[in-house]
């Protein structure tokens, strides 16, 4: 483990001990830790020759559904085979107090996975998205389609292109010629409103932002901290690399969520 300064832990704890209202707010760092690949480095294996802005995309589901559907899956499988680590259960363990105290934990995330969920959280917004509700590509009506847990030969398979066994997306129920789609935030396409109307909610009302694993670079969602600052919070970075918002913040911790996560509750 590395070492967490311990003078930050101790200024973000006398900070958040007078805390009701706190907004957390993750992004790609606090799921690398527990083994997700960013989408970059996910590119691997069958996957290597496509990146994500050629796939991820309403023009490539659209021509070739079955490439990029057969992407969603190997993604989804990927995101399933691993564990929330101590930094998400810590968070589901101190939303579900602060909640008895009449406080609130409120969670942002950028992720699409469901790591903070499957440690015990509720998430309030997922700016993103996420990769485990569906709708129709063409009508937009949600799908109650459920992703099965992937098998260990799913998750092992690193055939080579030519023998990829790509799968057709499931139809939609409610049109007669759409197929669906994870409820993600592709390339070229908006944030949903309201998720980012619930996360801007969020840091107005919160006594203290805790910003994890975040670059601060991908906007929108980079804009959060500084309008909770704006609206009198103190900001606390947990980061092990130093971000555009650093030097703005009330305390910046050089760590990872994992490791900073637990101490500070
Ligand atoms: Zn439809």
């Amino acid at each position: 483990m590395r070492n967490i300064p311990h003078s930050a832990i101790q200024e973000a704890k006398a900070i958040l001990q007078d805390a009701h209202r706190i907004a957390v707010l993750t992004g790609a760092g606090m799921s690398a830790e527990s083994g997700v690949p960013t989408y970059r480095d996910a590119q691997t294996g069958l996957w290597e020759k496509y990146s994500p802005e050629q796939l991820a995309t309403r023009e490539a589901m659209s021509n070739q559904p079955e490439l990029v559907w057969s992407w969603i899956l190997h993604q989804a499988r990927v995101m399933r085979s691993v564990q929330p680590h101590e930094g998400h259960k810590a968070l589901g363990r101190w939303q579900k107090q602060l909640d008895a105290n009449g406080g609130a934990l409120e969670i942002v995330t950028q992720n699409i996975d469901d790591l903070h969920e499957r440690a015990g959280a509720e998430v309030l917004a997922h700016l993103h998205g996420t990769t485990f509700t569906f709708r129709c590509f063409e009508c937009d009506a949600p799908s109650d389609y459920v992703l099965e847990d992937a098998t260990e030969e799913q998750l092992e398979a690193r055939p080579e292109l030519d023998q990829m066994v790509l799968e057709e997306p499931p139809a939609c129920h409610s049109c007669s010629h759409g197929f669906i789609r994870p409820d993600i935030v592709m390339f070229g396409e908006l944030l949903p409103q309201q998720a980012m109307d619930d996360a801007l909610e969020a840091v107005r009302t919160a006594d203290v932002a805790l910003v994890v694993g975040t670059s601060n670079i991908v906007q929108p969602a980079a804009s959060l901290p500084i309008a909770a600052s704006a609206a009198g919070a103190k900001v606390i970075e947990v980061n092990p690399n130093v971000t555009p918002l650093t030097e703005d913040v009330d305390v910046y911790i050089n760590g990872t969520a994992r490791n900073v996560l637990p101490e500070l509750h």
